[in-house]
């Protein structure tokens, strides 16, 4: 954003996809990618709250570790599907993907999309997010060193990070966010 001739830096929202814009499938209570389209269902409320949070003109960033895609399990053209949609249906402004196989730097927790999206857009850490409904997500979020609001989807998964906030729906991390970018607005003003 161009500011009286200055670049300012811009804010962003991280969000995983895979139980925070679409329903995971659930094995046993974990969370796992769908990997057929048929399979791939937004969250009604998902576009509505993408919405409120551009018209506080956050940059809105999807991370999403998609490693059967790297494995041949789930082919790119389904992936490719499943995103053409996703950004069809909601104002997203980039999805970043790792679908590597080896050891890598972009793989949540590790930071690595998160680092390459604050280059690319200029991110200011501190007014950065990453909301997720893993232990994953929160990991990247405090590697990366933004604040980290978990999604309490009550999986039989263990959450070895402390998330700064724990929701229990993604509108509830909407009303927590806005909430937040008010109170900094007001102490900067
Ligand atoms: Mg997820
Ligand atoms: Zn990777």
């Amino acid at each position: 954003m161009l500011l009286n001739g200055n670049f300012v830096k811009e804010k962003a929202i991280f969000l995983d996809r895979d139980g925070v814009l679409n329903k995971p499938n659930l094995i046993s209570n974990k969370p796992f990618a769908p990997n057929v389209f048929e399979d791939f269902i937004l969250y009604e409320d998902a576009k509505d709250v993408l919405q409120v949070f551009k018209k506080f003109f956050f940059k809105l960033i999807v991370v999403t570790n998609q490693k059967d895609v790297g494995k041949g399990i789930m082919s790119k053209s389904i992936l490719e599907k499943m995103h053409t949609l996703l950004k069809k249906q909601m104002p997203i402004d980039e999805i970043l993907v790792c679908t590597c196989i080896d050891e890598c730097d972009c793989y949540k927790p590790n930071p690595g999309m998160l680092l390459e999206a604050k280059k690319k857009w200029n991110l200011d850490i501190d007014n950065c997010f990453i909301i997720g409904d893993s232990w994953r997500d929160i990991g990247a979020g405090i590697n990366f060193g933004c604040k980290t609001i978990f999604i309490d989807r009550k999986y039989n998964m263990p959450m070895p990070y402390e998330p700064d906030f724990i929701v229990s729906s993604l509108s509830e991390a909407k009303n927590l966010i806005i909430k937040l970018n008010k109170e900094s607005e007001y102490e900067s003003s």
